[in-house]
């Protein structure tokens, strides 16, 4: 980094609030399949009012060990057929064959799905080592070879700034992420994290071994610490001691709560756009309003409004 370019990040950081934004950032929305027809009903809500905000793809994660892979498909495919949205259907390794897999992605294929989110996925016992099928893809690099040998899919792949709790050190870390990217992956899209200058961090020493391929911060709106706290012991990620203290007392205030949260999750993304990141990956929760805020605030409209603006 030159020191005009440290020198504009100042800048940007200390412009008033969010002035500086011009709405030229790309996101997209990551769901989980719902497991109840109220989830389904909550799903399609969050769904409508993110659409508009046209997002480069929407993604649905695939739960452990492949059970939820009947209805990762099937909410994939209904994205698919009744929106304007590009979906990507995420795919694990865990406990299954090969050809188990290729049948899978073959499916994506035949339904129109060109995008597929290339993940080795966790054990199925917490805090077990992970251990490949027989015949199965190794981890998330043989699996992106193993998709692109099928078709030309696009392929993101998962990124830890704050290193997978598996490698070794963080020097690992990168050298697995470029085998992922050298395989024929487009993208990295990173586990949450709080603090900025872990990805800073991460995205220079990635762009130092060679990796030029975008690595996309993915962005959790926390509202549930306790949750999230759970979340972050199985990957790795780092929950500082001031979220717990922003969170105090909010327990019977969920409106607050909200409130809290979008501010967190605003000023990282306002960091983040400072130091260049044009492209924000939103774990949505399945629920819209936080991630719609926090896109309001990177100066991302809904497309008809734009319009009607500029006219
Ligand atoms: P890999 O990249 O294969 O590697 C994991 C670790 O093992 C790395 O630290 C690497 O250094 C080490 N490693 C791999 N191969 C080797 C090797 N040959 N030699 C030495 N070390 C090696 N999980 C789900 O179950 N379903 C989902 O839908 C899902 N979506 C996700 C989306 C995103 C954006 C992210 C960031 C994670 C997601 N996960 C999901 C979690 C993910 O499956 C876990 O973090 C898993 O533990 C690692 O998957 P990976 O694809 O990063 O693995």
């Amino acid at each position: 980094i030159s020191v005009s370019q440290l020198e504009e990040a100042r800048r940007a950081l200390d412009a008033p609030l969010f002035a500086d934004v011009a709405g030229d950032a790309a996101v997209s929305f990551e769901f989980f399949p719902p497991k109840t027809a109220k989830m389904e009903e909550a799903l399609w809500e969050a769904m409508k009012t993110l659409e508009p905000l046209a997002p480069r793809f929407v993604s649905v994660t695939y739960g452990a060990g492949g059970s939820t892979r009947e209805r990762t498909h099937a909410t994939v495919a209904r994205i698919q057929r009744e929106t304007s949205m590009a979906a990507a259907a995420h795919l694990t390794c865990v406990e299954a064959s090969k050809a188990e897999i290729d049948q899978v992605a073959e499916e994506y294929w035949a339904a129109g799905i060109r995008h597929i989110v290339a993940l080795r996925g966790d054990p199925p016992v917490a805090g077990t080592k992970f251990a490949a099928h027989p015949d199965g893809y190794e981890n998330a690099a043989a699996l992106v070879a193993g998709l692109k040998k099928l078709h030309p899919f696009e392929i993101s792949v998962a990124a830890y700034p704050e290193c997978h709790p598996d490698s070794a050190d963080a020097k690992a870390d990168i050298d697995n992420l470029k085998r992922k990217l050298d395989a024929g992956a487009n993208r990295a899209i990173t586990q949450f994290f709080f603090s900025p200058e872990a990805y800073f961090r991460f995205r220079d020493r990635a762009a130092a071994a060679g990796i030029t391929a975008d690595i996309v911060p993915g962005i959790l709106p926390v509202s549930n610490v306790a949750q999230t706290r759970k979340f972050a012991a199985m990957c790795g990620a780092d929950i500082p001691d001031w979220m717990d203290r922003l969170f105090e007392g909010l327990d019977d205030h969920p409106a607050a709560r909200q409130l809290v949260a979008a501010t967190v999750a605003a000023e990282m993304c306002r960091r983040l756009y400072a130091g260049g990141v044009r492209g924000f990956h939103f774990y949505t929760l399945n629920r819209a309003e936080l991630s719609f805020a926090i896109c309001h605030l990177l100066g991302i409209r809904a497309q008809g409004q734009a319009r009607e603006a500029a006219a």
